[in-house]
């Protein structure tokens, strides 16, 4: 365990240096106005192997906000807590086609999937806890489990981000109005922008996506954090939905279970093998990180990493 200094580090450095070279068109999120001061040329990588191991290239020790790829990881504690049946009466599976705040509910009123923000709320909402703050200190604990570290909040980005989040509340509304949401609005959305406040860096989030790779169990703690079947779950939902709208070019294109946050961040987990992180802050239309989608891209190509490339 720890870093090692070796060929994957000077591999994933050279991806770095090729993909900066590049031209990959992207802004910074400002819709959150604290996201706005992001340094756009902030950019690295992180692996880390179901052994344990742990690489990286770049700024992969640079803190930033884990947004939507929280989602997948808050999915995962409900999953746990409620079961699969439970969850699922509540949230769909299917890809929505559409953008990560989207107003995407099935005919029976759930959200199409837990991976865009309405479907999120509702995944934060069945937490269990007897009020919003309860909610979130579980999130957290669950959440520092799968880093393998105590993670904190960015308290400007929770701030900013909850006095601006009225498409959010808008969402968490909805699902109340259709029941996908049976808890009082505030208790949902307040923990929904903390979590999505937590600082993690590049290498934090490998190790998270480690921990789906290896069915579960922290690669680098050796905790179990969730069963291996909910693994397993989440994992396929990341492969039809982690990419919003742009969930199938991706798995053509690339080909691994993935997550992306408007913070920069796209976490992947290739089954059995590694969980990887890549973080540059300026995002594609489609709110995707410009430079990591190139990144995983080169990396799923030169490194064999796409899961149908296998025969
Ligand atoms: N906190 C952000 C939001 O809800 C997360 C969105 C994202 O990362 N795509 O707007």
């Amino acid at each position: 365990t720890g870093f090692t200094d070796n060929p994957v580090n000077a591999a994933m450095a050279r991806v770095l240096d090729d993909v900066r070279r590049e031209d990959h068109p992207g802004a910074v999120a400002d819709y959150i106005p604290q996201l706005a001061t992001a340094d756009p040329e902030a950019f690295g990588v992180a692996s880390v192997s179901v052994h344990g191991h742990s690489y990286g290239a770049g700024d992969y020790r640079v803190p930033f906000t884990i947004q939507s790829m929280s989602k997948p990881f808050v999915y995962a504690l409900a999953l746990e807590a409620l079961g699969v049946e439970a969850v699922c009466a509540r949230i769909g599976v299917e890809p929505s086609g559409e953008a990560f705040n989207g107003i995407s509910f099935d005919p029976s009123g759930r959200p199409e999937n837990p991976l865009i923000n309405a479907g999120a709320i509702v995944s934060t909402s069945l937490i269990p806890g007897v009020d919003g703050a309860e909610r979130f200190a579980t999130i957290r604990d669950g959440l520092s489990r799968f880093a393998g570290r105590e993670l904190e909040l960015d308290e400007a980005v929770y701030r900013s981000e909850s006095e601006t989040g009225f498409r959010n509340l808008a969402l968490a509304a909805l699902a109340r109005s259709t029941d996908a949401l049976r808890v009082p609005i505030e208790d949902a959305l307040d923990p929904y922008f903390r979590q999505c406040s937590l600082l993690v860096d590049a290498h934090d989030v490998a190790v998270m996506g480690g921990t789906l790779a290896n069915g579960g169990v922290n690669p680098v703690t050796g905790e179990r954090v969730v069963s291996t079947a909910v693994a397993q779950h989440v994992l396929s939902v990341m492969t039809g939905c982690g990419m919003y709208d742009r969930s199938g070019a991706w798995m053509v294109s690339v080909g691994i279970p993935a997550k992306s946050g408007v913070g920069g961040g796209i976490v992947a987990a290739t089954p059995g093998e590694y969980g990887i992180c890549v973080f540059s802050p300026p995002l594609d239309e489609a709110g995707n990180s410009s430079r990591g989608v190139a990144v995983l891209q080169r990396m799923s190509s030169e490194f064999g990493l796409h899961l149908l490339s296998r025969s």
